[in-house]
């Protein structure tokens, strides 16, 4: 399998019935930068930042974090890079910060929450950003957005950073791109304004469905007890594709089951174009979506919705089956 995957490493993910689809790498870590080459992907479609927080014990320096956000960029030659601000608390504690004392950290001071409230440390991390990027275009992502204000105070931080930026003499970034994680139910029913304002999304699958199905992501007894592929998750994703559809919003997913084939190719039959997934996915995910007819596939999963099945998953490995896929 590994040497189908390494033969398929340069083809384009195409679909047997035509489509597109773009697979892009999950990293974080300077370890994960030759997988960008190794794996085929299309870019980093999600660059975790807290990462290179939580392997310290004391906060990075800007110019550390300056020199980290630089080689990843220069690894990436020119491949998009999407760099998602600080995301911590909940499952993500800094040792060196006093941890929020908090009933339910998961629904709590986290992300752009504290980004907001406390705008030192995003700051800091924008400015290392801008001076990494010394000129070339930059993708920047809030994480964990639950409505409009929030994203539009964090760009008005950006925009002010910038400024200074440009007062204090440093080359700004040829273009920026910025978007906005959608991880909560309430940023799918934002205003249409929302939706054309950012410039792109990228459904936070992972976070998604903990609060979609109010079950705790990091509860080994609820975690598992709902499927992906249930039909009144697949309806909502498809609402969010919609959306994105209607103001010609650029939308992709980056949580895990982005990097699982069988959930792959239903996110794809769902309007999904781009996912974002640890480097190890790519091949296996690549491998089914070749042989996939999404028009079919939807139609199973359509299907077996008004058959009024509560997951897909059933119908849909055993459509793969018979198809051969
Ligand atoms: C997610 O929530 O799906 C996601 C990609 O972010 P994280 O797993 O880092 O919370
Ligand atoms: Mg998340």
């Amino acid at each position: 399998a590994q040497e189908r995957y390494a033969s398929i490493r340069d083809t384009p993910a195409e679909t047997k019935c035509g489509t597109r689809i773009s697979l892009t790498m999950n990293a974080g870590l300077m370890a994960d930068l030759p997988s960008l080459e190794s794996s085929g992907a299309e870019g980093v479609g999600l660059f975790r930042t807290e990462l290179q927080f939580l392997i310290r014990n004391k906060m990075p320096t800007r110019t550390e974090l300056k020199q980290i956000y630089s080689h990843v960029l220069d690894n990436a030659g020119g491949k998009r890079v999407v760099f998602r601000t600080l995301d911590i608390g909940s499952d993500k504690v800094l040792s060196y910060m006093k941890p929020a004392e908090e009933p339910n950290p998961a629904l709590g001071w986290r992300a752009i929450r504290v980004g907001l409230d406390k705008p030192g440390v995003m700051r800091m991390q924008l400015q290392a950003l801008i001076r990494a990027a010394n000129g070339r275009p930059l993708t920047v992502m809030f994480p964990f957005v639950a409505q409009y204000d929030e994203y539009r105070a964090a760009k008005a931080e950006l925009a002010r950073t910038l400024e200074r930026e440009r007062i204090l003499g440093h080359i700004l970034p040829e273009k920026i791109e910025l978007g906005a994680m959608l991880e909560t139910p309430s940023l799918a029913f934002a205003p249409k304004a929302f939706f054309e304002e950012v410039e792109f999304l990228s459904i936070g699958g992972n976070d998604l469905k903990q609060f979609f199905f109010a079950a705790d992501r990091e509860n080994e007894r609820v975690r598992r007890r709902y499927d992906t592929l249930n039909v009144s998750f697949l309806t909502f994703l498809q609402r969010i594709v919609e959306r994105c559809e209607e103001t010609n919003t650029p939308l992709s997913f980056c949580g895990e089951d982005a990097g699982r084939p069988l959930e792959a190719v239903c996110l794809a039959a769902m309007g999904l174009r781009a996912l974002s997934m640890r480097p190890a996915s790519i091949g296996p995910v690549k491998s089914l979506l070749l042989r996939v007819d999404l028009t079919a596939l939807r139609e199973v999963i359509e299907e077996a919705a008004a058959r009024g099945e509560q997951s897909v998953r059933r119908a849909v490995l055993d459509h793969l089956r018979n198809t051969s896929a």
